[in-house]
This record gives structure tokens, C-alpha cells and sequence, in this order.
């Protein structure tokens, strides 16, 4: 659920910028030990060309012994040989390659330029199907720099940015191992979270989630870290986890926003489109309640989302859920209501997303408001704690 479009304009001028010297970088956070995370970058690559600012070691996960000197600004290029690499006329046998700075900490100091893109960190490089995934291994708060951008523009109310920066550390570390088949953590797409690198980066966006260094949501009762989804805006009211995917949790509760009948929308598709989706003939009438946000009905959910819309045609009838239609016909939300008329159907809502958890837009409106992050937070997740982790 980026923001990214809202933005795109900005886009050409940010790239420029991402390739000047590293030391209009923020400064690093001082301090010790943070989770690293493999971020899947490329696959199928058959040549990998670097560059690195600092003096590294290329080396193979399963022997430390085989190992290549990478020296700062030094490209180097790898090629897939037989049962393993070959780098700087060198055969390393091994299904992994790491690169990595001597020392530990130095990591989030390393920046490793791949395929013409920054990225802070180092590498992986793994042997898959015939060609090398590429992996970006960051260290967590390095890893937020190239996310939250992305997410909600950095322009916006620091309370709401520093919202969305705990929110998206929250969703990293758990959901860490999410694409552990492929033999990373995370993915870099709008899947995982959109994930650009250096790409992007931005002193507020930085400055937000310095200030909340190492902070995730924890359960108050269980003590784990709870999943913290979010979304573009509500539309007036969030929803309950279980009336959208099924499963109830004490942290994603229906909550009222300060504005209701935000982003309104309304998309029309001609009717024999929307009879071709349901095998029901001739289209006669389409019974849902009446849309009134923070209302629940038999066919709508406490938010007042559609939970089901039943079809009436010619040949019979046909129930369909709300989270089915919004797929079926790229709607942007579920709060919404239908009319059959003529020769079409008009879907007319409210919000952009699934409900569930933080609404950006609703963040937004509440640091406008004066909240402070902690109570945004409190307030789209229940029953949770803020806890910094390292
Ligand atoms: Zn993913």
C-alpha cells in the first residue's frame, strides 16, 4: 500500500542526488548490535559486477578460508563456475558467497553499489536455477532508510513519519524469513515492503526513524513482536482483522478516525463485464445494504465494509464476498455501495486498502491534530507496548 505514486513526480530529482558522494548521508547511529536483514534484490543473474567504499572480504558462507580481498572502489565481477564462482581469476566451489567488511561493525558503514544501484551493506550472492540471486544484507535501521520513503512521503507530520517508521520495523523483523525458500528474509517489492536502496533516502524520513531507533510493537499480554499492517486511508474507520482475513487478533480492532468519508472513489464497469464474472445469466439485481460507515448489517462488517453482496439473475443467484469484488474489479477498497442502472454497475466508496491496522491518511490526521506518535500508534493497534529492541 505505497505512496509511492503520490510521489513519482519527485522521482528523477531524488536520483540524481543518489549518486553524489556518500557524505551528504545522514550520520550513522551510533551504538551497538542490530538484527541484519537479507533483502532479495535480483535473480537469475548469470554476471554480478560490484563496488564497495570500504576494504571487504568476498568468501564462501561454508568455508571462511576461501576467501578474495575486495578493496574500496575496486570492481569486481563474478561469474557462475560449474559447482560454484569464479571471481578475480579464482575458483570458489560453494552455493553461497558473502560479501562482508572485516570487521562486523563496519557493515552499516559499507555501502556495495550492484547493477548501477546503492545499497547499504553487503551481499549475498546464492547459486538458484541456473543463474545468482542477488541478496542485500542490511543492517535493520540501514534497511528503514531505503523503505520508509517509500511508504508515506517523508514531507509529512514527523509524529505520523515516526509512526510509520516503527509500524514498518515492526513488519520487518516479523515477518523475517518470510522468503526463506528463496534464501532471503524479505523481498524488495510492495509484497514484502518496497525497498529501493539508497535510491530514495531522505533526511526526515531518516531523522524519524533516529528517533525511534530500535522501537517495534510488542504484544502487552504475550511479549512477541505483533504483525503491524497498515494501509493508504480507511475511509472513516479501520476494521477488525478477522471480518477481512479470517483470523481474530486483540491488536487489530475496528477504530473510528477523526474524519470519516475520506478518498472517495467510484468506478462504473458495463454490465456485460460484470455478468461474464458470475455464472448467474441475465443481471436483475444486486442486493447490499445501504453504505453508513461504523455500521454493521448482515452484509456489512462493524466498519460498515462489504462482508457480502448477493447477486440476483436470471439463471439464479450467487453470494459474493466483498474482498472477492474489490479483487475481481480492482476496487479500491471494500467500504463501499452498488447500483445497478442501464447498462452498467457503479461501485461508489471510501479509502485506498485492506482497513486493517494504521491508516496512513488517518496518521496523518491525527499528528496534524497534535498526537504524538505513541498515541497514533496505541490507537490503530490495541492492547500493545512499545518496546525498543535494541
Ligand atoms: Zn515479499
Amino acid at each position: 500500500m505505497s505512496l509511492r505514486s503520490i510521489f513519482v513526480a519527485g522521482v528523477a530529482v531524488v536520483a540524481v542526488f543518489a549518486f553524489l558522494p556518500f557524505a551528504c548521508a545522514a550520520e550513522n547511529q551510533k551504538g551497538g548490535w542490530q538484527p541484519e536483514l537479507r533483502v532479495g534484490l535480483f535473480s537469475g543473474q548469470k554476471t554480478v559486477s560490484f563496488h564497495v567504499n570500504k576494504d571487504c572480504d568476498l568468501s564462501l558462507s561454508s568455508s571462511k578460508k576461501s576467501k578474495v580481498s575486495v578493496g574500496k572502489g575496486e570492481t569486481v565481477t563474478v561469474n557462475l563456475s560449474g559447482k560454484g564462482f569464479q571471481v578475480k581469476g579464482k575458483n570458489l566451489s560453494g552455493e553461497l558467497l558473502e560479501l562482508r567488511t572485516p570487521d562486523p561493525r563496519d557493515l552499516k558503514d559499507l555501502v556495495t553499489t550492484v547493477n548501477g544501484k546503492q545499497y547499504r551493506g553487503g551481499l549475498q550472492l546464492l547459486q538458484r536455477g541456473g543463474g545468482m540471486t542477488v541478496i542485500n544484507i542490511v543492517p535493520s535501521e540501514q534497511y528503514l532508510r531505503g523503505v520508509l520513503p517509500e511508504e508515506m512521503p517523508p514531507s509529512w507530520p514527523k509524529e505520523a513519519v515516526k509512526s510509520q517508521a516503527v509500524a514498518a520495523r515492526t513488519f520487518a523483523l516479523k515477518n523475517r524469513k518470510r522468503h526463506e525458500s528463496e534464501g532471503y528474509d524479505l523481498c524488495s517489492t510492495t509484497h514484502c515492503q518496497l525497498y529501493t536502496g539508497m535510491a530514495e533516502e531522505d533526511p526526515d524520513a531518516d531523522a524519524a526513524i533516529k528517533e525511534t531507533y530500535g522501537e517495534v510493537l510488542f504484544s502487552k499480554s504475550g511479549g512477541s513482536l505483533i504483525d503491524a499492517p497498515f494501509h493508504t486511508d480507511s475511509g472513516g474507520m479501520t476494521e477488525n482483522s478477522e471480518e477481512v482475513w479470517g483470523n481474530p487478533s486483540p491488536h487489530l480492532r475496528a477504530a473510528k478516525e477523526l474524519q470519516t468519508g475520506t478518498q472517495p472513489w467510484s468506478k462504473s464497469v458495463p454490465l456485460d463485464v460484470f455478468q461474464s464474472k458470475f455464472d448467474v445469466g441475465s443481471i436483475k439485481k444486486i442486493e447490499l445494504s445501504p453504505l453508513e460507515i461504523g455500521k454493521k448489517t448482515k452484509d456489512r462488517t462493524t466498519s460498515g465494509r462489504v462482508k457480502t453482496v448477493c447477486i440476483v439473475g436470471s439463471k439464479g443467484s450467487k453470494i459474493v464476498s466483498g474482498t472477492d469484488m474489490r479483487s475481481l474489479f480492482g476496487l479500491k477498497s471494500t467500504l463501499f455501495s452498488m447500483k445497478l442502472s442501464g447498462k452498467q454497475v457503479t461501485f461508489s466508496g471510501f479509502g485506498w486498502g485492506h482497513g486493517i491496522g494504521m491508516s496512513q491518511w488517518g496518521a496523518k490526521a491525527f499528528a496534524e491534530r497534535g498526537d504524538d506518535y505513541k498515541k497514533i500508534l496505541a490507537h490503530y493497534y490495541q492492547n500493545i507496548m512499545i518496546k525498543k529492541l535494541y
